[in-house]
């Protein structure tokens, strides 16, 4: 353990925002993997600057950004680094007209619950997905034919090599299917602005409240998971190629696919992320052989030394 790191840490976020041999299972919703040797929760974004800029001192260390940690799975050998937590500690959101500005770390539910308040559509469809505004412009994440990329305006980042902060538009953000330029060149959302349309209360809550049951009736979301494990594969669902190879219900340990939606690995109580990494590799094998089809993971994968 590097002391004088922790005290550089301790000293940008306040030492009870830093954490030596900290649990990860703790922090992403799996709920499985093992200690990262340092995290810190961010903030704001002046912090966010510093700690970045610190990194630069420290070029042995590695560090990776995460929000709510709802698409990580951490290996249960840990992480051999600085896990930089961006979530509730820099979560503000204003709220302008049409416009919303959420720094990085306010999540989607929180944004989705203002925006009705303020009779502002076109957050229903992603308000249960339960990641940060910054990772779901990470991942361009989307839900019922929906997407960030739909009521994005911007976004305010860091780059991680120069240091530099700037703002993306929207073209410049490239944002696909569950990819964005963030992702390509590890930028770090500081803050986004979306823009909304208005709405009646009504509809909106109307809408939220159809999302939220085809959720708990089609997902698995009374266990911890990661959502979907997979990609969506070209001209198939990945769920539907994983109950096909009739692999609903395989299980590793306390890992398996849901029975009740076969795109879902999840944690039946003790997995190790071993369990679910074996789960995710025996799926990709069996759809492999049966459809030849690459499965890729939805998730992202965090090793000891990534
Ligand atoms: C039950 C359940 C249902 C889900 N349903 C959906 C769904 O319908 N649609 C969908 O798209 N996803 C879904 N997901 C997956 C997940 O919620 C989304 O991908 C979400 O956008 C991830 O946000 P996060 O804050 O949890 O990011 P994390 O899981 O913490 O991180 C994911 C990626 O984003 C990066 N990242 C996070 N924050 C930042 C930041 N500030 N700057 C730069 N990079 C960042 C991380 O480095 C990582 O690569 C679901 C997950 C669960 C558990």
């Amino acid at each position: 353990m590097n002391q004088e790191f922790i005290k550089e840490l301790a000293d940008i976020v306040g030492e009870s925002n830093v954490y030596s041999d900290e649990v990860m299972a703790r922090h992403i919703t799996f709920r499985v993997g093992g200690k990262t040797k340092y995290m810190v929760d961010i903030t704001g974004e002046e912090e966010l600057k510093k700690v970045i800029l610190l990194m630069k001192n420290y070029p042995d260390i590695p560090y990776y950004v995460i929000g709510n940690g709802s698409n990580m799975l951490f290996t249960d050998d840990g992480y051999d680094g600085l896990i930089i937590k961006i979530s509730n500690k820099m979560a503000d959101v204003d709220i302008h007209d049409l416009r919303i500005v959420a720094k990085a770390g306010a999540m989607l539910s929180r944004v989705a619950k203002l925006a009705y308040e303020e009779g502002l559509s076109g957050m229903e469809r992603l308000s249960g997905i339960p990641g940060t505004i910054g990772g779901a412009v990470a991942m361009n994440a989307g839900a019922y034919g929906a997407e960030i990329k739909d009521i994005i305006v911007c976004a305010k980042v860091l780059d991680r090599e120069t240091g530099e902060v700037f703002v993306l538009e929207k073209d410049e953000l490239y944002l696909s299917y569950r990819h964005s330029v963030i992702m390509e060149k590890s930028y770090i959302v500081i803050e986004v602005i979306l823009e909304l349309d208005h709405g009646k209360h009504e509809d909106i809550k109307e809408e939220m409240d159809r999302c939220t049951c085809l959720r708990k009736e089609k997902q698995p979301i009374e266990y911890p998971s990661a959502g979907s494990t997979f990609k969506r594969p070209e001209g198939y669902f990945a769920g539907k190629l994983v109950q096909d190879a009739g692999l609903a219900g395989y299980t590793v340990g306390g890992a398996c696919v849901s029975e009740k939606h076969c795109g879902f690995v999840i944690n039946k109580g003790n997995a190790t992320a071993k369990d679910v990494l074996d789960v995710i590799e025996h799926c990709q094998k069996e759809v492999k052989n049966k459809f030849g089809v690459d499965l890729e993971p939805e998730v992202r994968i965090l090793t000891k030394i990534t």
